[in-house]
């Protein structure tokens, strides 16, 4: 039995806290703490048992450790915003707590994401004799687990990867993100990247496209190069990688809006003066636009995300594609959030649930891909989130 405390009360951390009362046997005492209470009293309130919930500001260290040693968890699943990483980490450290997220750590005021902050962490975490799991959502998350399942089931070696992230959902607005806007507009506005032959070459934003048919009735999407932070990791862990890549569809109703905002100087994240005060125009956006959570309701189509992976068996050249299907509306049904959410929020309850049950455990800090993907992979089955694997 363990104790988890959840931390952000917003789209995924819905999906948490539902997925983990629906496994009383491995959680039986939760905390949903966020910085603004009511979000997690709305949550609470429609959850089949009772949990305890609190007010936190995630990025006051000493506020957290006092909350920590106060509920007493055996682990933190922290799925507010990336800028909260480090702290957070920090407060576990100090309360002795096992750390698992799904987002790598990145400064509020630079938009750029690597390991390497969460990573110097490592000796910290081992001399503390505590775990932090880093990545486990989606993508990064279950992307990583298909890879190290591929690896251990159908490949000696793996030459390339292309991880492809498709939603096919249709929300009715002209422009919304499925997720924290803030994090997702500077994801896409950002430099491509992807690695190759041993280097990382960059693109411009969106400089490179193809089309990509998708399975199960979704079909022919165009597909878009960016950096995603699995791809550091995957190429750390799996040594023998020659070329990694992601690539994510976009509907073009997004992209033309995305190109106004980005040229009237919406998605800069540096303050400007207005009316006295400084502020941040990407987040003065974020509050106009819709809150992802309300997306739910309206939301109807699926997501696709899966790994197409290159490499050999046997000495014989292999081509293999992973993938999992998830319905907006399904997931609305069951936990009252779209499949962005859940998708996000599923993984992130099997990872803590894998640290918790000591399945997946050691001293430090980890990736996904450096676990065995068995149990993994099995409850994605289990919870909500069924995949299909195919030789091409
Ligand atoms: P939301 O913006 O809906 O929710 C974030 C929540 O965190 C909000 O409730 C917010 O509270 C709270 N929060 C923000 N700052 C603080 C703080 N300083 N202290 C306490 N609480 C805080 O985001 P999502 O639920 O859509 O996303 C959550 C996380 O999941 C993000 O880190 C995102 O990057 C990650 N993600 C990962 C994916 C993956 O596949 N790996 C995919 C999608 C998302 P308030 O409302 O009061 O501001």
């Amino acid at each position: 039995m363990a104790s988890v405390l959840i931390i952000g009360a917003g789209g995924v951390g819905r999906v948490v806290t539902h997925k983990c009362c629906q496994v009383p046997e491995v959680f039986d005492r939760i905390c949903l703490a966020s910085r603004t209470i009511e979000k997690c009293e709305r949550i609470a309130a429609g959850l089949p048992r009772k949990i305890d919930t609190a007010q936190v500001d995630a990025d006051n260290v000493p506020e957290l450790t006092a909350l920590m040693k106060r509920f007493k968890p055996d682990m933190v699943i922290h799925v507010a915003l990336p800028y909260q990483d480090l702290h957070i980490m920090d407060a576990c450290l100090e309360a002795g707590v096992d750390y698992v997220d799904t987002a790598n750590y990145e400064p509020e005021d630079e938009a750029r994401f690597c390991y390497q902050w969460q990573w110097d962490y490592h000796e910290r975490f081992k001399a503390r004799g505590i775990m932090a799991l880093l990545g486990s959502g989606f993508d990064p998350g279950v992307t990583n687990v298909f890879c190290a399942w591929a690896k251990k089931n159908h490949f000696d070696e793996i030459h390339e990867i292309d991880i492809i992230d498709c939603n096919a959902g249709d929300h009715g607005h002209p422009f919304a993100t499925n997720f924290n806007p803030e994090i997702n507009i500077r994801e896409v506005t950002a430099r491509g990247r992807y690695f190759e032959n041993g280097k990382w070459i960059e693109t411009e934003p969106m400089e490179i496209s193809k089309t990509f048919d998708f399975p199960e009735g979704i079909g022919e999407k165009k597909i878009y190069l960016l950096y995603h932070e699995e791809l550091e990791s995957l190429v750390k862990h799996l040594p023998e990688i020659r070329r990694a890549r992601f690539w994510m569809t976009f509907s073009d109703s997004y992209l033309k809006h995305l190109e106004v905002l980005q040229n009237v100087g919406m998605t800069r994240i540096d303050p400007v003066m207005y009316q006295g005060r400084e502020i941040i125009p990407l987040q003065f956006l974020k509050a106009l636009l819709p809150d992802p959570a309300s997306l739910g309701p309206v939301t109807r189509g699926k997501t696709c995300i899966g790994c197409l992976i290159k490499g050999v068996k046997n000495q014989a050249e292999k081509t293999y594609y992973i993938y999992n299907i998830c319905d907006h509306q399904e997931c609305y049904q069951e936990v009252g959030a779209q499949a962005v959410s859940y998708t996000t929020g599923v993984p992130a309850m099997i990872g803590g649930m894998l640290v918790a049950q000591k399945i997946w455990s050691g001293a430090g800090v980890f990736n996904m891909e450096q676990f065995d993907p068995a149990p993994f992979m099995e409850a994605l089955n289990r919870y909500g989130l069924p995949w299909t694997e195919k030789i091409i």
